[in-house]
């Protein structure tokens, strides 16, 4: 199969809101007016962000999952993306389910496969997404307030605990090897797993949120990461309750059962990444509006600590002690 049999047979589809999708040298978008665009790129690497050998529909889910969690964490509508593909080979036993688990998840969201180009290479998937928000109402990192609080959606940890779990085993480490780490059923690991390999990018809730966020983004590589991010660029800092944090992990719900294990737990939730939740503030007078906009958009969302004037990220117990941060985020060069 040729690059443009390839093409032809798995990514051309009909584009109805486009002016012009795959084809020609460029597509074509006609923005609404009282839109902004918005715009954002996630590449997938083998072997640094996927197992090579990982079920390709669950890749194809995955590679635009990331993608539309960027809009929903800017509060925008998704529109249409573009695909960037480098391939090992053109073999269509891997493109099918590769291509119809990335088409549902488009057609669920009415995201057009617009474009994009194909090469042969490392496995290598490259997806940008386009958007639209109301002018002004886009959701974005720079507007927390002391006072807000600090809610998540969703659930957190299980995907970084499902990664933790299939590395120990592909390095046949034992499960129950030191550092601690929580076990898990077969039927939890399955969940977590889903968790790692399928996430669920937030679109409802973050079109549900607008002008009623201060702040927004998604939790790609680590709750504390990603709250970071929200904290430097408004200039203000935070307090998180650890004992709430813990109740976010899906897969194992019982109180860890010491303290090397809660440790364990409390850094796949805070700093696991993987999870694509979106992490808002909102002010505590908008408390009603943001279960609304959970209702509204069937996610559950957990208030789990409060935006501060004094600069820096304290973690407490539910009692208000301290708790030690020696939790770090994920960087791809550190
Ligand atoms: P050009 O040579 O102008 O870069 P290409 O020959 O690479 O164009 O691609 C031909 C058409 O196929 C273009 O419209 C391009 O957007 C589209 N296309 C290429 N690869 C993909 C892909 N993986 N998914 C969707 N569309 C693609
Ligand atoms: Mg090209």
């Amino acid at each position: 199969m040729g690059e443009f049999d390839l093409i032809k047979r798995f990514f051309t589809r009909p584009t109805p809101r486009a002016v012009l999708g795959v084809g020609d040298d460029c597509a074509l978008l006609q923005p609404r007016p009282g839109m902004h665009q918005a715009i954002s790129t996630d590449m997938l690497v083998s072997d640094r962000h996927f197992f090579a050998d990982v079920d390709p529909r669950s890749l194809g889910h995955k590679a635009l999952a990331v993608n539309l969690s960027d809009l929903a964490a800017c509060g925008a509508t998704p529109v249409a993306f573009t695909l960037a593909l480098a391939l090992p080979n053109a073999d269509p036993a891997w493109l099918e389910p590769f291509a119809q688990g990335m088409l549902a998840l488009a057609d669920a969201h009415g995201c057009e496969l617009i474009g994009g180009d194909t090469t042969q290479g490392p496995l290598n998937i490259c997806i940008t997404v386009f958007g639209e928000v109301p002018q002004g109402q886009a959701l974005l990192r720079s507007g927390a307030r002391a006072g807000d609080a600090i809610y998540v959606s969703g659930t957190l940890g299980d995907a970084n605990l499902a990664l933790t779990h299939l590395l120990r085993a592909r390095a046949g480490v034992e499960a129950s090897a030191p550092p601690a780490t929580m076990e898990l059923s077969a039927d939890a690991m399955a969940f977590a797993r889903d968790r790692l390999e399928q996430p669920t990018p937030r679109v409802a809730l973050g079109t549900a949120l607008r002008g009623i966020a201060t702040a927004a983004a998604d939790i790609s590589d680590g709750l504390l990461g990603d709250l970071g991010h929200i904290l430097e660029r408004s200039g203000v800092g935070a307090t998180l309750d650890t004992d709430r944090a813990l109740t976010l992990l899906a897969s194992h719900r019982n109180a860890p059962s010491n303290e090397a294990l809660r440790r364990s737990v409390l850094r796949h939730v805070l700093s696991g990444g993987d999870d694509y939740e979106l992490v808002f503030t909102a002010p505590t007078s908008k408390a009603e509006a943001v279960q609304t906009a959970a209702l509204a958009s069937q996610t559950p969302v957990t208030c789990i600590g409060q935006i501060d004037a004094e600069p820096g990220l304290r973690l407490v117990d539910q009692s208000g002690r301290p708790v030690a941060n020696d939790f770090q985020s994920f960087d791809h060069f550190a």
